[in-house]
Protein backbone atom coordinates (compact mmCIF):
# COMPACT_ATOMS: atom_id res chain seq x y z
CA UNK A 1 0.00 0.00 0.00
CA UNK A 2 2.51 2.29 1.12
CA UNK A 3 4.93 1.16 -1.99
CA UNK A 4 2.52 1.60 -4.06
CA UNK A 5 1.23 5.51 -3.09
CA UNK A 6 5.24 6.50 -2.98
CA UNK A 7 5.42 4.96 -7.03
CA UNK A 8 2.11 7.18 -7.77
CA UNK A 9 3.50 10.26 -6.06
CA UNK A 10 6.77 9.81 -7.20
CA UNK A 11 5.79 9.55 -11.10
CA UNK A 12 2.84 12.01 -10.65
CA UNK A 13 5.98 14.53 -9.49
CA UNK A 14 8.59 13.94 -12.44
CA UNK A 15 5.51 13.57 -15.33
CA UNK A 16 4.16 17.21 -14.46
CA UNK A 17 8.13 18.82 -13.74
CA UNK A 18 9.18 17.16 -17.31
CA UNK A 19 5.55 18.68 -18.93
CA UNK A 20 6.02 21.94 -17.49
CA UNK A 21 9.68 22.14 -18.26
CA UNK A 22 9.30 21.11 -22.07
CA UNK A 23 6.42 23.58 -22.48
CA UNK A 24 8.43 26.15 -20.94
CA UNK A 25 11.10 25.58 -23.06
CA UNK A 26 8.99 25.54 -26.07
CA UNK A 27 6.96 28.78 -25.36
CA UNK A 28 9.69 31.15 -24.54
CA UNK A 29 12.52 29.43 -25.61
CA UNK A 30 15.51 29.67 -23.05
CA UNK A 31 16.79 33.45 -24.05
CA UNK A 32 20.26 33.19 -22.38
CA UNK A 33 24.00 33.45 -22.94
CA UNK A 34 25.64 30.20 -22.52
CA UNK A 35 28.73 31.57 -21.61
CA UNK A 36 27.54 33.09 -18.56
CA UNK A 37 25.16 30.56 -18.05
CA UNK A 38 27.61 27.88 -17.63
CA UNK A 39 29.86 29.55 -15.41
CA UNK A 40 26.39 30.38 -13.25
CA UNK A 41 26.12 26.50 -13.12
CA UNK A 42 29.27 25.93 -12.14
CA UNK A 43 28.77 28.18 -8.89
CA UNK A 44 25.48 26.58 -8.25
CA UNK A 45 27.08 23.07 -8.80
CA UNK A 46 29.85 23.91 -5.73
CA UNK A 47 27.68 25.37 -3.54
CA UNK A 48 25.45 22.46 -3.95
CA UNK A 49 28.55 20.13 -2.38
CA UNK A 50 29.38 22.46 0.09
CA UNK A 51 25.94 22.66 1.18
CA UNK A 52 24.65 20.92 4.68
CA UNK A 53 23.12 17.57 4.53
CA UNK A 54 20.40 18.37 7.30
CA UNK A 55 18.22 15.12 8.03
CA UNK A 56 16.38 14.52 4.30
CA UNK A 57 16.93 18.29 3.20
CA UNK A 58 20.22 19.89 2.03
CA UNK A 59 20.61 23.66 2.52
CA UNK A 60 22.87 25.39 0.52
CA UNK A 61 23.66 28.97 -1.05
CA UNK A 62 23.08 27.78 -4.32
CA UNK A 63 19.34 29.51 -4.33
CA UNK A 64 21.03 32.36 -4.48
CA UNK A 65 22.62 31.31 -8.02
CA UNK A 66 19.39 30.73 -8.48
CA UNK A 67 17.54 34.09 -8.01
CA UNK A 68 20.88 35.85 -9.92
CA UNK A 69 20.08 33.92 -12.85
CA UNK A 70 15.99 34.39 -12.54
CA UNK A 71 16.84 38.69 -12.45
CA UNK A 72 19.14 37.97 -15.29
CA UNK A 73 17.74 35.50 -17.54
CA UNK A 74 14.02 35.18 -16.34
CA UNK A 75 11.91 32.04 -15.07
CA UNK A 76 12.92 29.34 -17.94
CA UNK A 77 16.74 30.58 -17.65
CA UNK A 78 16.68 30.25 -13.69
CA UNK A 79 14.34 26.92 -13.85
CA UNK A 80 16.94 25.27 -16.35
CA UNK A 81 20.14 26.61 -14.08
CA UNK A 82 18.27 25.15 -10.69
CA UNK A 83 16.75 21.67 -12.50
CA UNK A 84 20.53 20.99 -13.94
CA UNK A 85 22.48 21.95 -10.86
CA UNK A 86 20.66 19.94 -8.59
CA UNK A 87 20.07 16.59 -10.70
CA UNK A 88 24.10 17.33 -11.17
CA UNK A 89 24.60 16.86 -7.29
CA UNK A 90 22.22 14.37 -6.57
CA UNK A 91 22.95 11.70 -9.76
CA UNK A 92 26.39 12.53 -10.58
CA UNK A 93 27.55 13.55 -7.31
CA UNK A 94 25.43 11.36 -4.83
CA UNK A 95 24.39 8.45 -6.98
CA UNK A 96 20.92 8.58 -6.39
CA UNK A 97 18.71 8.50 -9.63
CA UNK A 98 15.25 8.54 -8.35
CA UNK A 99 16.27 11.10 -5.71
CA UNK A 100 18.09 13.31 -8.34
CA UNK A 101 14.43 12.33 -10.93
CA UNK A 102 12.36 13.50 -8.04
CA UNK A 103 14.48 16.35 -7.05
CA UNK A 104 14.71 17.76 -10.88
CA UNK A 105 10.30 17.57 -11.22
CA UNK A 106 9.97 19.58 -8.11
CA UNK A 107 12.89 22.65 -8.70
CA UNK A 108 10.82 22.62 -12.33
CA UNK A 109 7.69 22.81 -10.93
CA UNK A 110 8.39 25.36 -8.16
CA UNK A 111 11.12 27.79 -10.16
CA UNK A 112 8.66 27.47 -13.24
CA UNK A 113 5.35 28.53 -11.13
CA UNK A 114 7.23 30.86 -8.69
CA UNK A 115 8.68 32.66 -12.02
CA UNK A 116 5.50 33.04 -13.61
CA UNK A 117 4.17 34.39 -11.04
CA UNK A 118 6.69 36.91 -10.90
CA UNK A 119 5.60 38.22 -14.48
CA UNK A 120 2.13 37.73 -14.12
CA UNK A 121 2.31 40.31 -11.00
CA UNK A 122 4.59 42.57 -12.87
CA UNK A 123 7.64 41.54 -11.82
CA UNK A 124 10.69 42.65 -14.38
CA UNK A 125 13.09 40.76 -15.75
CA UNK A 126 16.33 42.68 -17.03
CA UNK A 127 16.82 45.46 -14.85
CA UNK A 128 17.72 45.75 -11.00
CA UNK A 129 16.38 48.06 -8.87
CA UNK A 130 15.27 48.15 -5.02
CA UNK A 131 11.40 48.57 -6.07
CA UNK A 132 11.64 45.13 -7.12
CA UNK A 133 12.40 43.37 -3.86
CA UNK A 134 8.63 42.89 -3.04
CA UNK A 135 8.34 40.95 -6.21
CA UNK A 136 11.41 38.93 -5.70
CA UNK A 137 10.69 38.11 -2.15
CA UNK A 138 7.10 36.41 -3.94
CA UNK A 139 9.31 34.66 -6.46
CA UNK A 140 11.10 33.26 -3.11
CA UNK A 141 8.47 32.52 -0.99
CA UNK A 142 6.53 30.87 -4.15
CA UNK A 143 9.13 28.68 -5.26
CA UNK A 144 10.41 28.15 -1.30
CA UNK A 145 6.63 26.90 -0.07
CA UNK A 146 6.28 24.60 -3.54
CA UNK A 147 9.50 23.19 -2.85
CA UNK A 148 9.02 22.27 0.41
CA UNK A 149 5.75 21.04 0.06
CA UNK A 150 6.32 18.99 -2.55
CA UNK A 151 9.54 17.56 -0.20
CA UNK A 152 7.29 16.95 2.99
CA UNK A 153 4.52 15.08 0.83
CA UNK A 154 7.76 12.85 -0.23
CA UNK A 155 8.95 12.26 3.03
CA UNK A 156 5.29 11.51 3.92
CA UNK A 157 4.81 9.07 1.16
CA UNK A 158 8.21 7.34 1.97
CA UNK A 159 7.05 6.72 5.98
CA UNK A 160 9.48 8.74 7.01
CA UNK A 161 7.83 11.03 8.97
CA UNK A 162 9.79 10.69 12.22
CA UNK A 163 12.23 13.40 11.31
CA UNK A 164 9.16 16.45 11.34
CA UNK A 165 11.29 17.84 14.27
CA UNK A 166 14.03 17.95 12.02
CA UNK A 167 12.05 19.60 9.57
CA UNK A 168 10.88 21.94 11.26
CA UNK A 169 13.95 23.05 12.55
CA UNK A 170 15.87 22.77 9.10
CA UNK A 171 13.28 25.04 7.08
CA UNK A 172 13.71 27.80 9.72
CA UNK A 173 17.27 27.50 9.04
CA UNK A 174 16.69 27.41 5.41
CA UNK A 175 14.42 30.42 5.63
CA UNK A 176 17.35 31.79 7.37
CA UNK A 177 19.83 31.63 4.45
CA UNK A 178 17.21 34.04 2.51
CA UNK A 179 17.63 36.56 4.08
CA UNK A 180 21.34 36.87 3.26
CA UNK A 181 20.67 35.38 -0.04
CA UNK A 182 18.17 38.18 -1.70
CA UNK A 183 20.40 41.08 -1.29
CA UNK A 184 23.20 38.96 -2.54
CA UNK A 185 21.33 38.04 -5.24
CA UNK A 186 20.38 41.45 -6.50
CA UNK A 187 23.73 42.88 -5.86
CA UNK A 188 25.14 39.83 -8.09
CA UNK A 189 22.67 40.93 -10.96
CA UNK A 190 23.52 44.36 -10.45
CA UNK A 191 26.94 43.81 -10.91
CA UNK A 192 26.19 41.51 -13.66
CA UNK A 193 24.31 44.38 -15.73
CA UNK A 194 26.65 47.42 -14.91
CA UNK A 195 29.94 45.91 -14.60
CA UNK A 196 32.40 43.36 -16.62
CA UNK A 197 31.73 39.67 -16.72
CA UNK A 198 35.04 39.11 -14.89
CA UNK A 199 34.24 41.54 -12.18
CA UNK A 200 30.95 39.81 -11.96
CA UNK A 201 32.68 36.27 -12.11
CA UNK A 202 34.64 37.17 -9.69
CA UNK A 203 31.97 39.16 -7.20
CA UNK A 204 30.28 35.03 -7.06
CA UNK A 205 33.64 33.66 -5.25
CA UNK A 206 32.82 35.01 -2.05
CA UNK A 207 30.11 32.66 -1.98
CA UNK A 208 31.68 29.91 -1.35
CA UNK A 209 33.65 31.15 1.85
CA UNK A 210 30.33 32.00 2.88
CA UNK A 211 28.68 28.84 2.18
CA UNK A 212 31.84 27.30 4.17
CA UNK A 213 31.30 29.73 7.41
CA UNK A 214 27.95 28.29 7.15
CA UNK A 215 29.42 24.41 7.65
CA UNK A 216 30.85 25.60 10.55
CA UNK A 217 28.68 26.97 12.15
CA UNK A 218 26.62 23.67 11.91
CA UNK A 219 29.53 21.45 12.92
CA UNK A 220 29.43 23.96 16.15
CA UNK A 221 25.58 23.36 16.19
CA UNK A 222 26.01 19.79 16.14
CA UNK A 223 29.05 19.98 18.49
CA UNK A 224 26.91 21.46 21.04
CA UNK A 225 24.37 19.37 20.77
CA UNK A 226 26.33 16.23 21.22
CA UNK A 227 27.73 16.96 24.26
CA UNK A 228 24.17 18.28 25.61
CA UNK A 229 23.75 14.34 24.60
CA UNK A 230 26.58 13.25 26.84
CA UNK A 231 25.43 15.46 29.46
CA UNK A 232 22.09 13.93 29.66
CA UNK A 233 23.13 10.65 29.52
CA UNK A 234 25.78 11.59 32.80
CA UNK A 235 22.60 12.89 34.70
CA UNK A 236 20.24 10.09 34.13
CA UNK A 237 23.25 8.05 36.11
CA UNK A 238 23.26 10.10 39.04
CA UNK A 239 19.24 10.00 39.05
CA UNK A 240 17.10 6.91 40.18
CA UNK A 241 15.40 5.92 37.08
CA UNK A 242 13.34 3.28 36.21
CA UNK A 243 15.02 0.75 33.71
CA UNK A 244 12.00 1.58 31.14
CA UNK A 245 12.50 5.62 31.79
CA UNK A 246 16.27 5.06 31.20
CA UNK A 247 15.84 3.16 28.01
CA UNK A 248 13.20 5.77 26.77
CA UNK A 249 15.89 8.36 27.49
CA UNK A 250 18.85 6.81 25.67
CA UNK A 251 16.57 6.33 22.65
CA UNK A 252 15.40 9.81 23.08
CA UNK A 253 19.12 11.06 22.78
CA UNK A 254 20.48 9.22 20.09
CA UNK A 255 17.76 10.52 17.89
CA UNK A 256 18.50 13.73 18.96
CA UNK A 257 22.77 13.29 17.66
CA UNK A 258 22.59 10.94 14.78
CA UNK A 259 19.16 11.06 12.72
CA UNK A 260 17.02 7.40 12.97
CA UNK A 261 14.77 5.73 11.10
CA UNK A 262 14.59 2.83 13.78
CA UNK A 263 16.20 1.53 16.88
CA UNK A 264 16.59 -1.41 18.97
CA UNK A 265 18.17 -2.17 23.00
CA UNK A 266 18.51 -5.56 23.48
CA UNK A 267 19.91 -7.00 27.21
CA UNK A 268 21.48 -9.93 27.82
CA UNK A 269 20.11 -12.45 30.52
CA UNK A 270 22.17 -14.66 32.50
CA UNK A 271 22.02 -17.35 30.30
CA UNK A 272 23.74 -14.97 27.40
CA UNK A 273 20.48 -15.06 26.10
CA UNK A 274 19.70 -11.24 24.38
CA UNK A 275 16.01 -9.51 24.35
CA UNK A 276 14.25 -7.12 22.86
CA UNK A 277 13.81 -4.58 25.65
CA UNK A 278 12.73 -1.30 23.89
CA UNK A 279 12.64 -0.51 20.16
CA UNK A 280 11.13 2.67 18.15
CA UNK A 281 10.82 3.25 14.64
CA UNK A 282 8.67 5.37 12.07
CA UNK A 283 7.04 2.47 10.03
CA UNK A 284 5.03 1.46 12.93
CA UNK A 285 5.11 -2.84 13.11
CA UNK A 286 7.47 -2.98 9.89
CA UNK A 287 10.99 -2.38 11.74
CA UNK A 288 10.69 -6.22 12.28
CA UNK A 289 12.74 -7.21 15.04
CA UNK A 290 13.54 -10.31 16.27
CA UNK A 291 13.13 -10.32 20.41
CA UNK A 292 15.18 -12.80 21.05
CA UNK A 293 19.06 -13.18 19.87
CA UNK A 294 21.11 -16.85 21.23
CA UNK A 295 24.87 -16.13 21.91
CA UNK A 296 26.39 -15.58 18.02
CA UNK A 297 23.37 -15.40 16.53
CA UNK A 298 22.53 -12.58 13.70
CA UNK A 299 23.84 -9.37 13.90
CA UNK A 300 23.35 -8.43 17.53
CA UNK A 301 24.38 -11.99 18.93
CA UNK A 302 27.91 -11.13 16.93
CA UNK A 303 28.33 -7.43 18.45
CA UNK A 304 27.31 -9.02 21.78
CA UNK A 305 30.15 -11.75 21.39
CA UNK A 306 32.71 -10.22 19.73
CA UNK A 307 32.14 -7.26 21.96
CA UNK A 308 32.79 -4.85 19.12
CA UNK A 309 30.28 -1.89 17.28
CA UNK A 310 29.45 -3.10 14.18
CA UNK A 311 28.78 -0.49 11.27
CA UNK A 312 27.57 -0.89 8.07
CA UNK A 313 27.56 1.65 5.71
CA UNK A 314 25.81 0.17 2.89
CA UNK A 315 23.86 -2.52 3.36
CA UNK A 316 22.91 -3.65 0.33
CA UNK A 317 26.59 -4.33 -0.45
CA UNK A 318 27.63 -5.77 2.68
CA UNK A 319 26.93 -9.93 3.00
CA UNK A 320 27.37 -10.33 6.12
CA UNK A 321 24.04 -10.64 7.67
CA UNK A 322 22.30 -11.82 5.15
CA UNK A 323 19.64 -14.03 6.99
CA UNK A 324 18.50 -10.59 9.30
CA UNK A 325 15.29 -10.18 6.86
CA UNK A 326 15.04 -7.09 8.44
CA UNK A 327 18.03 -5.22 7.20
CA UNK A 328 16.52 -5.20 3.67
CA UNK A 329 14.45 -2.60 4.79
CA UNK A 330 17.59 -0.31 5.85
CA UNK A 331 20.25 1.25 4.18
CA UNK A 332 22.99 1.65 7.54
CA UNK A 333 23.06 0.52 10.76
CA UNK A 334 25.40 1.12 13.75
CA UNK A 335 25.03 -1.97 16.61
CA UNK A 336 27.10 -0.94 19.57
CA UNK A 337 27.75 -3.20 22.64
CA UNK A 338 26.50 -2.26 25.84
CA UNK A 339 29.54 -2.84 28.41
CA UNK A 340 29.32 -2.75 32.19
CA UNK A 341 33.21 -2.99 34.52
CA UNK A 342 34.76 -5.28 31.06
CA UNK A 343 31.23 -7.79 30.21
CA UNK A 344 28.41 -7.07 27.78
CA UNK A 345 24.85 -6.57 29.14
CA UNK A 346 23.42 -6.22 25.87
CA UNK A 347 24.02 -3.79 22.79
CA UNK A 348 21.89 -0.63 21.10
CA UNK A 349 21.30 -0.70 17.20
CA UNK A 350 20.38 2.34 15.38
CA UNK A 351 18.92 1.88 11.51
CA UNK A 352 18.71 4.53 8.79
CA UNK A 353 16.15 3.67 5.63
CA UNK A 354 19.15 5.84 3.21
CA UNK A 355 23.06 4.54 3.48
CA UNK A 356 26.22 6.39 4.20
CA UNK A 357 23.84 8.15 7.21
CA UNK A 358 26.17 7.14 10.11
CA UNK A 359 29.87 8.25 9.64
CA UNK A 360 32.63 8.06 12.09
CA UNK A 361 32.05 10.65 14.12
CA UNK A 362 28.24 9.56 14.91
CA UNK A 363 29.70 6.01 15.63
CA UNK A 364 31.76 7.31 17.91
CA UNK A 365 29.08 9.41 19.57
CA UNK A 366 27.11 6.72 19.76
CA UNK A 367 29.44 4.36 21.57
CA UNK A 368 30.32 7.39 23.77
CA UNK A 369 26.22 7.80 24.50
CA UNK A 370 26.15 3.89 25.08
CA UNK A 371 29.14 3.41 27.80
CA UNK A 372 27.11 6.52 29.70
CA UNK A 373 23.87 4.66 29.50
CA UNK A 374 25.52 1.07 30.24
CA UNK A 375 25.81 1.98 33.55
CA UNK A 376 22.80 3.90 34.12
CA UNK A 377 21.07 0.62 33.62
CA UNK A 378 23.08 -1.30 35.56
CA UNK A 379 22.48 0.79 38.28
CA UNK A 380 18.63 0.56 37.55
CA UNK A 381 19.01 -3.22 37.09
CA UNK A 382 20.35 -3.04 40.26
CA UNK A 383 18.02 -0.67 42.21
CA UNK A 384 15.71 -3.17 40.77
CA UNK A 385 17.06 -6.30 42.64
CA UNK A 386 16.96 -4.34 45.91
CA UNK A 387 13.57 -3.32 45.91
CA UNK A 388 12.87 -7.13 45.04
CA UNK A 389 14.60 -8.35 48.15
CA UNK A 390 12.34 -6.29 50.34
CA UNK A 391 9.41 -7.32 49.30
CA UNK A 392 10.46 -11.41 49.30
CA UNK A 393 11.00 -13.51 52.25
CA UNK A 394 14.35 -14.79 52.68
CA UNK A 395 13.46 -18.73 53.70
CA UNK A 396 10.73 -19.20 50.62
CA UNK A 397 11.21 -16.82 48.25
CA UNK A 398 7.98 -16.17 48.15
CA UNK A 399 6.31 -11.83 48.73
CA UNK A 400 6.39 -11.03 52.42
CA UNK A 401 3.06 -9.34 54.14
CA UNK A 402 4.25 -6.05 53.65
CA UNK A 403 4.25 -6.63 49.37
CA UNK A 404 1.50 -9.39 50.45
CA UNK A 405 -0.97 -6.32 51.81
CA UNK A 406 -0.07 -3.80 49.34
CA UNK A 407 -0.51 -6.13 46.33
CA UNK A 408 -4.16 -7.12 48.13
CA UNK A 409 -5.49 -3.61 48.19
CA UNK A 410 -4.06 -3.27 44.07
CA UNK A 411 -5.88 -6.08 43.29
CA UNK A 412 -8.95 -5.40 44.81
CA UNK A 413 -9.18 -1.91 43.15
CA UNK A 414 -8.31 -3.54 39.43
CA UNK A 415 -11.44 -5.87 40.57
CA UNK A 416 -13.23 -2.72 41.27
CA UNK A 417 -12.46 -0.81 37.99
CA UNK A 418 -12.76 -4.07 35.68
CA UNK A 419 -15.88 -5.82 37.75
CA UNK A 420 -13.78 -8.97 37.65
CA UNK A 421 -13.41 -10.96 40.47
CA UNK A 422 -10.34 -11.78 42.63
CA UNK A 423 -9.48 -14.45 44.90
CA UNK A 424 -7.79 -15.64 48.37
CA UNK A 425 -6.00 -18.85 49.21
CA UNK A 426 -5.14 -19.14 52.92
CA UNK A 427 -2.89 -21.91 53.21
CA UNK A 428 -1.83 -23.18 56.66
CA UNK A 429 0.35 -26.83 57.18
CA UNK A 430 -1.14 -29.56 59.09
CA UNK A 431 0.67 -30.61 62.80
CA UNK A 432 3.68 -28.47 61.65
CA UNK A 433 4.52 -27.77 65.39
CA UNK A 434 5.01 -32.18 65.19
CA UNK A 435 7.08 -31.70 62.50
CA UNK A 436 9.44 -28.83 64.06
CA UNK A 437 9.16 -31.18 67.47
CA UNK A 438 10.25 -34.56 65.63
CA UNK A 439 12.81 -33.49 63.16
CA UNK A 440 14.19 -30.34 64.51
CA UNK A 441 13.53 -26.85 63.18
CA UNK A 442 15.93 -26.50 60.37
CA UNK A 443 14.45 -29.97 59.18
CA UNK A 444 11.15 -27.41 59.61
CA UNK A 445 12.81 -25.11 57.65
CA UNK A 446 13.38 -27.42 54.46
CA UNK A 447 9.99 -28.29 54.97
CA UNK A 448 8.04 -24.99 54.36
CA UNK A 449 10.69 -24.08 51.41
CA UNK A 450 9.56 -26.97 49.44
CA UNK A 451 5.96 -26.32 50.02
CA UNK A 452 6.27 -23.16 48.66
CA UNK A 453 8.18 -24.09 46.12
CA UNK A 454 4.95 -26.76 44.88
CA UNK A 455 2.53 -23.87 45.51
CA UNK A 456 4.11 -21.78 43.20
CA UNK A 457 4.87 -24.37 40.84
CA UNK A 458 0.90 -24.97 40.62
CA UNK A 459 -0.59 -21.07 40.39
CA UNK A 460 -0.34 -18.36 37.01
CA UNK A 461 2.31 -16.63 37.04
CA UNK A 462 0.24 -13.33 37.58
CA UNK A 463 -0.57 -15.07 40.84
CA UNK A 464 1.23 -13.67 44.03
CA UNK A 465 2.09 -16.24 46.51
CA UNK A 466 3.09 -14.38 49.86
CA UNK A 467 4.32 -16.19 53.46
CA UNK A 468 1.47 -14.53 55.55
CA UNK A 469 3.01 -15.72 58.87
CA UNK A 470 5.15 -18.80 60.37
CA UNK A 471 3.94 -21.69 58.12
CA UNK A 472 0.90 -20.22 56.41
CA UNK A 473 0.75 -18.90 52.92
CA UNK A 474 -1.73 -17.02 51.13
CA UNK A 475 -2.41 -16.67 47.43
CA UNK A 476 -4.09 -14.03 45.71
CA UNK A 477 -5.36 -14.96 42.53
CA UNK A 478 -6.62 -12.41 39.90
CA UNK A 479 -9.91 -12.94 37.88
CA UNK A 480 -11.21 -15.59 39.64
CA UNK A 481 -14.10 -16.96 41.36
CA UNK A 482 -13.94 -18.36 44.87
CA UNK A 483 -14.87 -22.14 42.91
CA UNK A 484 -12.20 -21.39 40.76
CA UNK A 485 -9.54 -21.10 43.05
CA UNK A 486 -10.80 -23.90 44.94
CA UNK A 487 -9.93 -26.03 41.93
CA UNK A 488 -6.66 -24.37 42.41
CA UNK A 489 -6.42 -24.81 45.84
CA UNK A 490 -7.25 -29.01 45.92
CA UNK A 491 -4.71 -29.14 43.07
CA UNK A 492 -1.84 -27.91 45.00
CA UNK A 493 -3.23 -29.63 48.46
CA UNK A 494 -2.99 -32.65 46.21
CA UNK A 495 0.62 -31.62 44.97
CA UNK A 496 1.39 -31.05 48.71
CA UNK A 497 0.28 -34.54 50.28
CA UNK A 498 0.58 -36.95 47.43
CA UNK A 499 4.95 -36.82 47.35
CA UNK A 500 6.63 -37.15 50.31
CA UNK A 501 9.27 -34.00 50.98
CA UNK A 502 12.94 -35.31 50.79
CA UNK A 503 15.28 -33.70 53.76
CA UNK A 504 18.19 -34.95 55.61
CA UNK A 505 16.27 -36.52 58.02
CA UNK A 506 14.77 -38.67 55.25
CA UNK A 507 11.39 -38.35 53.51
CA UNK A 508 8.65 -36.64 55.35
CA UNK A 509 5.01 -36.82 54.77
CA UNK A 510 3.22 -33.31 55.06
CA UNK A 511 -0.23 -32.09 54.48
CA UNK A 512 -2.14 -28.71 54.10
CA UNK A 513 -5.30 -26.94 54.70
CA UNK A 514 -7.02 -24.23 52.99
CA UNK A 515 -10.01 -21.68 52.85
CA UNK A 516 -11.12 -19.65 50.00
CA UNK A 517 -13.16 -16.59 49.58
CA UNK A 518 -13.29 -14.53 47.05
CA UNK A 519 -13.96 -10.25 46.15
CA UNK A 520 -16.51 -8.97 45.85
CA UNK A 521 -19.30 -11.82 46.06
CA UNK A 522 -17.91 -13.38 49.56
CA UNK A 523 -16.26 -10.55 51.18
CA UNK A 524 -16.52 -6.56 50.01
CA UNK A 525 -13.10 -5.36 51.78
CA UNK A 526 -9.68 -6.74 52.02
CA UNK A 527 -9.81 -7.32 55.65
CA UNK A 528 -13.18 -9.38 55.11
CA UNK A 529 -11.57 -11.25 52.35
CA UNK A 530 -8.38 -12.01 54.34
CA UNK A 531 -10.52 -12.88 57.71
CA UNK A 532 -13.22 -15.06 55.86
CA UNK A 533 -10.50 -17.22 53.72
CA UNK A 534 -8.82 -17.70 57.10
CA UNK A 535 -12.55 -18.14 58.79
CA UNK A 536 -13.15 -21.10 56.04
CA UNK A 537 -9.59 -22.42 56.73
CA UNK A 538 -10.27 -23.29 60.38
CA UNK A 539 -14.02 -23.81 59.95
CA UNK A 540 -14.23 -25.81 56.84
CA UNK A 541 -10.95 -27.84 56.81
CA UNK A 542 -8.85 -28.04 60.32
CA UNK A 543 -12.37 -28.37 62.27
CA UNK A 544 -13.01 -31.37 59.83
CA UNK A 545 -9.86 -33.48 60.21
CA UNK A 546 -7.23 -31.07 57.75
CA UNK A 547 -5.54 -32.12 54.53
CA UNK A 548 -9.24 -30.28 52.81
CA UNK A 549 -10.16 -26.87 50.81
CA UNK A 550 -13.28 -25.32 52.09
CA UNK A 551 -14.99 -22.26 50.33
CA UNK A 552 -15.95 -19.42 52.93
CA UNK A 553 -19.89 -20.10 53.34
CA UNK A 554 -21.89 -17.08 55.20
P1 LIG B 1 -2.43 -27.03 62.81
O1 LIG B 1 -2.64 -28.22 61.91
O2 LIG B 1 -3.57 -26.81 63.73
O3 LIG B 1 -2.08 -25.83 62.05
O4 LIG B 1 -1.24 -27.45 63.74
P2 LIG B 1 0.17 -26.75 63.81
O5 LIG B 1 1.05 -27.65 64.55
O6 LIG B 1 0.63 -26.40 62.43
O7 LIG B 1 -0.17 -25.52 64.68
P3 LIG B 1 0.23 -24.03 64.50
O8 LIG B 1 -0.22 -23.56 63.16
O9 LIG B 1 -0.27 -23.28 65.67
O10 LIG B 1 1.80 -24.10 64.59
C1 LIG B 1 2.66 -23.31 63.79
C2 LIG B 1 4.09 -23.74 64.07
O11 LIG B 1 4.91 -23.39 62.99
C3 LIG B 1 4.64 -23.07 65.27
C4 LIG B 1 6.04 -22.66 64.90
O12 LIG B 1 7.02 -23.27 65.69
C5 LIG B 1 6.22 -23.16 63.50
N1 LIG B 1 6.92 -22.21 62.72
C6 LIG B 1 6.57 -20.93 62.41
N2 LIG B 1 7.49 -20.33 61.61
C7 LIG B 1 8.47 -21.27 61.40
C8 LIG B 1 9.68 -21.26 60.66
O13 LIG B 1 10.08 -20.28 60.05
N3 LIG B 1 10.41 -22.41 60.64
C9 LIG B 1 10.01 -23.52 61.32
N4 LIG B 1 10.77 -24.60 61.26
N5 LIG B 1 8.87 -23.54 62.04
C10 LIG B 1 8.10 -22.47 62.11
MG1 LIG C 1 -0.42 -21.76 61.76
MG1 LIG D 1 -0.37 -25.23 61.14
Amino acid sequence: MGKYRELVFNITLITIGSILFVWALYRCGIGIDWRVFLILLAFAIILDNIGIMYTDIKLSLSPTIGITTFLIFGTVGAATLMVSSVMFDTIVVRKKIKNGLLNGGMFSIAYLVAGWFYEFIGGKIGIVSFSQVKYILSYVIISFLLNNFILYYALKVQGKILFKEYWNESVLLELGTYIVMIPVSLLLAYIYFKHSLLFFVLSLTPLIFIAYAFRMIRDLIKANKRLNAIYEMVKMINSKLELEQILDTIIEVISQVVSVSAAAIYLTDSNGVAALVKSIGNREGEEGFKENYFKDEGIIGKCISSNKTIAIKDLKQDKRFLKEQFLNNYGSVVVAPLRFSGSVIGCLMVLHVETNVFDEDSVKIIEIIVDQASVAITNAKRYYEVTKKSITDPLTKTYNRRYFNDALMENIMRADETSEPVSLIMFDLDNFKLINDTYGHLVGDEVLKEVAKRIKNNVRSDDIVARFGGEEFAVILPKLTAEQAYMIAERIRNEVSSRPIRTDKGDIYVTITGGVADYPEKADSAEKLISHADRALYAGGKSKGRNKIAIYEV
